[in-house]
C-alpha cells in the first residue's frame, strides 16, 4: 500500500510549503539563474497578465546563465507575449491566434467547471492552483472563480455524473488536481467511486514532474481509490525535466495498478528537434511511463512565439517512427472544438 510506504519518507510534510514558496518574483528567477538583468522589465509586464510561477525543484533542472535553457523557457514570462507576434506564417492561420478559450471549454461546460466534450468521459477543471505558471498554458485566461467543480458545485457534478449513465470516466484537471490536499482528495474520489457506472479515475497532473515531494505525502489514499481504474498523465515537455529526484518519486507508484502516461506540447525552441522527443520517450520508458499525446499547440493569446507549424509536426513523428518502437511514439493531435474527440495530425 502506497501509504505505508510512503511513512519514511521525511519529505512527506513540505510538499505544501514548497508549493506556497514557489518563485512568483522576475528579479528573483533572473538573480538566482545568473541572467542578464535586462530581461526583467519585459518578464515585470508580461507577469501582469499571467503571473510567473516556478518551484525551486524545477528551478533546480536549468543551467546557469543560459536564456534559452528549455526548463525556464517554460516559466519565464517574455515581452513577447503581449505583442502576440508569431513568425510562422507558413501555417496560414495566423488570424485565429489569440483567444481567450481557444479549445471550446465554456461551449462544453455542462455545469460549472465540468467539462462534456467527448462520449463515456468528462474533465472536471478541478482547481486554478498550479505548481508552476507555464507559459504556453491554455487555460491561462480561464474563470477558475466561477467554474469550480469540486467546490460548493460539488454536488451539481455528482448529480450530472450520476444522472449520465454513459460517462465511465473522469478526469481530474486543472490547474493541477495534486495541488489539493490528500484529506480533500480522498473525500472527493470516495464520492466519485460511489456512482456504479464509473469505471476510471484519471489525473491529469504535471505536480509529480515539478514538485516530486508531492509523492512522498503519508496519505495517498485516493491513489488507491476503491474498484476504479487509476490512469495518471503526466505532462513533460523535455528530458531534461526527468532527473533523480523526479525518478526516486515516480518508482513510488510502481507496482500500485496506475497506468502511467505522458503528454507534451509540441514547443518552439523547447523540443521541437527530434534528438530531444527521442531522449524523452526513452526517460520516459525508463520511468515506467508511455508517451499518450504530442499536442499541437492550442491558439491561446500570449503563446504565439511557441507555435511549431504542423507540417514540421510531421516531420518530427516521422523520425520518430523511423528510429523508436511504436509504443515510445506518442499521437500527434490537435484539439479542435466542436470535434467529438482530439483530432490526429
Ligand atoms: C482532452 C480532453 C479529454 C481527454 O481526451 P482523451 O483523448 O480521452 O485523452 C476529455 N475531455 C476533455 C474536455 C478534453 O479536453
Ligand atoms: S494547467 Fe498545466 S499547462 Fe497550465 S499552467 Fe498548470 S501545469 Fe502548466
Amino acid at each position: 500500500m502506497i501509504t505505508k510506504i510512503a511513512s519514511t519518507g521525511q519529505h512527506s510534510e513540505c510538499w505544501q510549503h514548497e508549493l506556497a514558496t514557489a518563485i512568483r518574483e522576475p528579479e528573483t528567477l533572473i538573480r538566482l539563474l545568473q541572467l542578464p538583468k535586462s530581461f526583467i522589465e519585459g518578464a515585470k509586464r508580461s507577469a501582469r497578465h499571467f503571473p510567473l510561477r516556478v518551484t525551486k525543484s524545477f528551478l533546480s533542472r536549468m543551467e546557469l546563465g543560459n536564456i534559452n535553457d528549455p526548463l525556464l523557457r517554460q516559466v519565464l514570462p517574455l515581452a513577447t507575449e503581449l505583442t502576440g507576434q508569431n513568425d510562422n506564417s507558413v501555417n496560414g492561420h495566423l488570424s485565429s491566434w489569440g483567444q481567450l478559450d481557444p479549445v471550446g471549454d465554456a461551449e462544453a461546460m455542462a455545469s460549472p467547471g465540468l467539462l462534456h466534450k467527448y462520449p463515456g468521459r468528462v474533465l472536471l477543471v478541478s482547481t486554478a492552483a498550479c505548481a508552476i505558471h507555464c507559459r504556453y498554458c491554455f487555460r491561462q485566461h480561464f474563470s477558475y472563480q466561477e467554474a469550480n467543480p469540486l467546490g460548493s458545485q460539488f454536488p451539481a457534478t455528482l448529480a450530472y455524473l450520476s444522472q449520465n449513465k454513459d460517462i465511465h470516466e473522469v478526469i481530474l484537471s486543472g490547474g493541477d488536481p495534486l495541488s489539493i490536499s490528500d484529506q480533500r482528495l480522498n473525500r472527493i474520489i470516495s464520492q466519485l467511486a460511489a456512482i456504479p457506472h464509473l469505471n476510471t479515475i484519471r489525473f491529469h497532473t504535471r505536480l509529480p514532474v515539478v514538485l516530486p515531494k508531492r509523492l512522498y505525502s503519508q496519505q495517498l489514499d485516493w491513489l488507491q481509490s476503491g474498484q476504479l481504474n487509476r490512469v495518471m498523465v503526466l505532462h513533460i515537455n523535455h528530458p531534461n525535466e526527468i532527473n533523480d529526484e523526479f525518478r526516486s518519486a515516480i518508482q513510488r507508484l510502481q507496482g500500485h495498478n496506475i497506468t502511467l502516461l505522458n503528454q507534451s506540447v509540441l514547443l518552439k525552441g523547447i523540443n521541437d528537434d527530434a534528438n530531444s522527443l527521442i531522449e524523452l520517450s526513452y526517460k520516459l520508458l525508463e520511468c515506467g511511463i508511455l508517451p499518450y499525446y504530442l499536442h499541437q499547440l492550442d491558439q491561446v493569446s500570449g503563446a504565439a512565439h511557441f507555435e511549431v507549424a504542423v507540417g514540421t509536426g510531421r516531420q518530427l513523428i516521422e523520425q520518430m517512427r523511423n528510429r523508436l518502437p511504436g509504443y515510445l511514439v506518442p499521437k500527434y493531435v490537435q484539439e479542435i472544438p466542436g470535434q467529438a474527440a482530439k483530432t490526429p495530425l
